[in-house]
């Protein structure tokens, strides 16, 4: 519930998520269990890798990539400027240096192949590429390039879960069921990978290092643990599994749903003088996570969002240039012409499979009152 008349997100969710809730507090299990397992086993078996593990969020599922990894201080992180802050925060979490690369372009705001490549520096260890607002990066150049200069590769996938390969690419996939995610459990997510020496790494660093489950203890099936590395505890309950298995079965539907809907705005968005529609000329992503325009310039942005704020419409802006933050400057480079052009332009529509295509289509014509003169 808010108080705008259209937010930016909202959940698809009834009477099957109620349902799964009553039936794991009647199990009277709350953390990680069967419901996990399920939840693990289902969401491997639909995107199609070979190990997904359940994690508290998917910053937790960034934080156990790099450990897994085993990046540590010194390593330089080639990343995205254009991402949520988490990838860039816990690179610092390990100690590693996040090196931050320039996006395509306005109209295509992933990071650049050609900025990786002139980044790389004998420290480089991992690249992190982010399928932004669930449209592809160019995967067919980094996983190459990565795969020549020996370097890991780790896919944010966050906007993308049941985009195309998104998270089965990299070393290691990382994907986020936050609230506002096309996968949405409320916090949680998923760490994922097709390497079995990582997967061991991961599922013991997520619960504190050790060998065996509380769940396997409590069934007979192990009786005593040992601590084989320090870990953490980023462990997913019941209750949060449970809901993430029934939107899973809702996210092709889903993810169809708003591609359609990204469409229209897309059509309807077409041709403003000066404004960009990022991504409109490539095929549907798979997930369309969100709806981004970029305007002609930082006045013109102001001047959209306060229109549409009046009429009760939320937006947002994904995102800020993360080294431009106050946290990163010792991190900062100077450049990045375009990631900078763009979080400065670009402004995120209300995008969720249950927005109504009246609202949609009311969005576009109070957009079309003040986008041009
Ligand atoms: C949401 C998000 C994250 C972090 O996920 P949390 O579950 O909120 O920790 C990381 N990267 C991207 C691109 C995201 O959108």
């Amino acid at each position: 519930m808010s108080d705008w008349s259209i937010p930016l997100s909202d959940l698809d969710y009834g009477p099957e998520e109620e349902a799964a809730a009553v039936r794991v507090l009647r199990g009277k299990w709350l953390s990680m269990g069967p419901e996990v397992q399920a939840f693990e086993e289902e969401f491997r078996t639909q995107l199609g890798v070979k190990h997904a593990f359940a994690v508290a969020n998917g910053t937790a599922a960034l934080h156990l990539a790099y450990l897994a990894l085993g990046l540590t201080p010194g390593d330089e992180i080639v990343q995205p400027a254009i991402n949520f802050v988490a990838a860039a925060n816990m690179t610092a979490a390990v100690g590693a240096t996040p090196v931050f690369a320039d996006i395509i372009g306005l109209d295509e705001p992933t990071i650049a192949p050609a900025e990786i490549q002139r980044l790389i520096t004998p420290r480089t260890k991992a690249v992190v590429v982010m399928h932004y607002g669930g449209s592809l990066c160019r995967m067919d150049e980094i996983t190459a390039l990565c795969r020549q200069r020996g370097l890991a590769l780790i896919e944010d996938a966050c906007h993308a879960v049941g985009a195309g390969r998104a998270g089965g690419w990299g070393d290691v996939g990382c994907f986020s069921f936050f609230s506002n995610k096309n996968l949405a459990t409320g916090e949680g997510g998923m760490v994922t990978t097709n390497r079995d020496d990582l997967a061991e790494k991961l599922r013991r660093l997520r619960s504190h290092g050790m060998s065996s489950l509380t769940w396997d203890r409590h069934r007979g099936h192990a009786s005593s643990y040992d601590v084989t590395l320090h870990g953490y505890n980023y462990r997913l309950d019941e209750l949060r599994a449970a809901l993430g298995r029934c939107q899973l079965r809702k996210l092709a539907r889903n993810n169809a749903r708003r591609g359609e809907l990204r469409r229209r705005y897309h059509r309807a968005l077409a041709e403003m003088p000066g404004w960009v529609t990022p991504f409109a000329a490539q095929p549907d992503p798979g997930s369309a996570h969100l709806m981004v325009l970029v305007a002609p310039d930082p006045a013109r942005r102001q001047r959209v969002a306060d229109h549409l704020r009046a009429a009760g419409v939320q937006t947002s802006l994904h995102y800020p240039c993360v080294p431009d933050f106050a946290a990163f400057e010792r991190f900062r480079p100077t450049g990045l012409d375009c990631s900078r052009a763009y979080a400065s332009r670009v402004l995120t529509l209300p995008l969720y499979p249950t927005l109504a295509v009246e609202d949609l289509d009311r969005i576009v014509t109070l957009i079309r009152q003040v986008a041009v003169d």
